[in-house]
This record gives structure tokens, sequence and C-alpha cells, in this order.
């Protein structure tokens, strides 16, 4: 089949590369020269694990293309994906002009019957509001569909290739057929396409990313409790999860979650409530709370250092926010960079993939280390903000030697208490004793 990707970001990539794949015939679209000239000359713009051999195979087998521009883009094209930003605008809404601006130019385009896809992530409504929009311009038949992602970042080729679900939202016939054969490979296994109505479809994607929000800001303050109770959140934790009915993932505490999709979507979905008079508490809690999670650490920091962090110097491991990917929107990291800079601390990062991103944002205000020993340097403490695995058993022994002070202020629970214990170190975790 001939698909036509317009947005090659995160998304747009990964969908891409994996609809060729199965065999496709994929052009992907994006108004950034820059990045269409890389992709064109079969260089990667994301780092995701496993994507780089996909692209480099499809392309060298002649079924993954890149272009500026969307006539070319969709040529022949029978599915049209979206795969748009929807960043926040003012009031907190998913701002929907990247999506509407590429619905009107398509219209004039379309030479024959096509499928258009929202994979954007969108309020309910917006598949109408594409379809209108479209049909201003439109000559020939044409559906619209709702088919939000739900690929995670870190493991966006696994995800997509072997999705728990596809959620499609479509009551046309002609429409589902056409996805269904599109995902039938990707769900062999038996893993179901649930097919319903359009706007239920565009509500599904919030209402799991605000539950996953939701989850792991609870367990961030049963481990803020923890800390005032003398419990342990680690032992709490456990117990909890092997509840069937609870689950073991999206339970560990720590500081706050970050990302291109969880802030922006509790915020959408808590404003479409707002629009439609009804007030989410749990939404407004779960953005209150995360807030104040993610510099949760910073408070004992300065406490430790007598309040002045002035000439300090602090080696931030972990800048991303999370594991194995290169995106650093909205990273708790970066929250407290900001936070440390205003105390007058000087700071050493290291990220194993996200510091050319940091750069562009933070730039010479931070010295880049090239290891986590290079930034632990003569530090006097280590902040872990990110729990990629090579932080997870460094070699103490080094560290102990290189470090000025064995101190490390960890918000993502890596190490073991007693461990911690034994070699010497003040640790400061969430929800756990610290460790003196
Ligand atoms: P992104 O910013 O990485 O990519 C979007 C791309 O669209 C950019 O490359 C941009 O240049 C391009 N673009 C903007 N306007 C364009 C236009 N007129 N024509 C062609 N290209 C244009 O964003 P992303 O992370 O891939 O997210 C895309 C959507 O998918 C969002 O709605 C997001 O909420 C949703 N989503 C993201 C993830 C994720 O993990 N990143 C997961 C599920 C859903």
């Amino acid at each position: 089949m001939k698909i036509a990707v317009v947005g090659t970001g995160y998304v747009g990539l990964v969908t891409g590369t994996c609809f060729a794949e199965t065999g496709n015939t994929v052009t992907c679209v994006d108004i950034d020269q820059a990045k269409v000239d890389k992709l064109k000359s079969g260089r990667i713009t994301i780092y995701e694990p496993g994507l780089e051999q996909l692209f480099d195979r499809n392309i060298k087998q002649g079924r993954l293309f890149f272009t500026t521009s969307l006539e070319e883009g969709i040529k022949d094209a029978k599915i049209i994906f979206l795969a748009l930003p929807t960043p926040p605008g003012a009031d907190g809404a998913a701002d929907l002009k990247y999506v509407l601006k590429v619905a009107e130019d398509l219209g004039p385009l379309l030479k024959d019957y096509a499928v258009i896809v929202d994979k954007s992530t969108v309020p309910v409504g917006t598949a109408e509001k594409v379809q209108k929009k479209i049909a201003l311009g439109a000559k020939v038949e044409f559906d619209v569909v709702s088919n939000p992602e739900f690929l995670r970042e870190g493991v966006a080729v696994d995800d997509f290739m072997k999705p728990d679900r596809v959620v499609v939202g479509t009551n046309s016939p002609k429409a589902r057929k056409v996805m269904e054969a599109l995902y039938a490979p990707f769900v062999r296994q038996g893993n179901p396409i649930i097919f319903m109505d359009e706007r239920s479809a565009e509500l599904t994607k919030y209402a799991a990313n605000s539950f996953l929000a939701t989850k792991i800001t609870f367990m961030n303050e049963i481990a803020n409790l923890c800390e005032l109770l003398g419990a342990d959140v680690d032992s709490v934790r456990k117990g909890v999860g092997t509840d069937s009915r609870i689950g073991k993932r999206f339970l560990f505490p720590g500081i706050g979650y970050g990302g291109s999709c969880f802030p922006k979507d509790v915020q959408a979905l808590a404003k479409s409530s707002e629009d439609a008079n009804y007030e989410f508490k749990i939404l407004t809690a779960v953005m209150d709370v995360n807030e104040t999670q993610k510099t949760r650490l910073i408070p004992h920091i300065k406490k430790y250092f007598n309040g002045n962090l002035k000439g300090k110097t602090i080696a931030i491991w972990g800048l991303s926010f999370k594991p194995h990917t290169d995106d650093i929107r909205e990273a708790p990291s970066l929250y407290n960079i900001d936070e440390l800079l205003k105390e007058g601390a000087i700071l050493k990062v290291h990220d194993p993939e996200s510091m050319d991103n940091v750069k562009k944002v933070v730039g010479d205000k931070v010295q880049y280390s090239h290891t986590p020993y290079e930034a632990a340097q003569d530090a006097d403490a280590i902040f872990i903000a990110t729990e990629w695995p090579e932080f997870r058993t460094p070699d103490f022994d080094k560290l102990s030697s290189i470090l000025k002070n064995k101190v490390i202020f960890d918000g993502r629970n890596l190490y073991d208490l007693n461990f911690m214990k034994e070699q010497g170190y003040v640790y400061y975790s969430i929800g756990r004793e610290v460790i003196h």
C-alpha cells in the first residue's frame, strides 16, 4: 500500500519506518528542511533503540522516502497519517493549528479516495474539524479516521510493531477495511484492533495518558507520606503492586513525570473537561503534585549544604525525561538545573543521548561531561535525574575516590539503602530512609 506520513518527528518517523517494514511504500513529509535533508541522506534524526536498523533497511530496499512537499508526499497515497505536533496553547488546550493547516492544504491535493488518519493526540471533536477543513477544497471522496498512538519513547519500535492494542475510531465501513488491512501484520498474535467512533477514540488516548500520570502521581504522594511516617516506599510498592487489580507497573516513585505527552495531555483533558462544564478534580491534583514533585530534592540539597549552594559543584546524571531517549521536553532535570543555578551551584551534567538537545536549551550555563565519572570528578554531590541503566551499578570505589563529598541525591531510587550504608554514602532518595 502507498502511505504518506505528514510530520516526521518521534511518532511520524517511527510510524513511517514501521509501516515500510511491513512492505508498504511510505513517504514521510516534514516542513523542516534540515530534518528532511538529513533523513534523505540516510541519517536518522532521533535516538530510538532499534529504529536505525529498520530505517537503513527500508531506505535501501526502496520503501521509505522523505520530502518537504505535501503534494509530492501524498501522491497516490491511499492512507495519509497526520503525526503533527499538538502543543498546549496559552489556555492549556491542545493547539490544533498544525493539524488543521495541513488538513486545509490537503483538500485540493486529493486526487482519489484516501483515508486521512489523525495520529496526533487531539481533543474530542477534532476528526470532525479535520473533515470540514479537508472538505473545503476536496473534489473526491475521503474519510477521516482517529487512530491515536500509544507508543512509548525508548521502546517505540517494539510498541509499534507489537502493540497491546490498536484503537481505530471510524464509522465508515470503507475506511475500516483499509485500516484492518494496514494493521493486520501488527495484530497477528491476537492483540486486538478496537474499533469505535471517532470521539471515543480521541478520548481513549487522553484517558490512557491521564490515568498513567495519575498512577505515577499517586505513588509519588505515597512516597512523600512514607518519608513523614517512617515507612519504606519500596516495600509498600511491592505489597501494593502484587495485587493483580493494581499491577506492578507505573508504581515507581521519583521526581515526577515529564516528556512531551503526559504533562500536555493531562492539561488538555482538564481543559476539555472545563469546556464541558465538568470539574475533573483528580487531574488538577495530579498537575499540582507533579509540579512540586519535580524539585522535591532541592530542599534536601539546600539543607545539606546549610542553605548555601554558591560555588558547590553538583554532578547531574541523566537529563532526558526518561531513559533510552534523547527527548528532553518537560524533563524534570531541566527544572532542577534551573533551581540549582539560581542557588549559585556549578553544574556538571552527563546524559548518554540527550546532551546535544540540552545544549540547545541550557547553553553554556552548565558544563557537559562525556562520562558520569567526568561529571563526578571533584563534585560536592551527585544528583540523579534519569534512571539510565548505566547509572545503576557504577564503580563505587572509583566514585568514592573522585568525589569531593560522598553524597548522592537520587531522584529515581536506583540504589539499595543497605549497600549505600556499607559504602559510607550520605544518600537521599524518594520515599525512603535518608542514609547519613
Ligand atoms: P514532534 O514535534 O517530534 O514531531 C512533529 C513533526 O511535525 C516535526 O518534525 C515538525 O517539523 C512537523 N511539522 C509541523 N508542521 C508541519 C507541517 N505543516 N507539515 C509537515 N510537518 C510538519 O512530535 P511527536 O512527539 O512526534 O508528536 C506528534 C503527535 O503525536 C503529538 O500530538 C503527540 O502528542 C502525539 N504522540 C506523541 C508520542 C511521543 O511519545 N512522542 C506518543 C504518542 C502520541
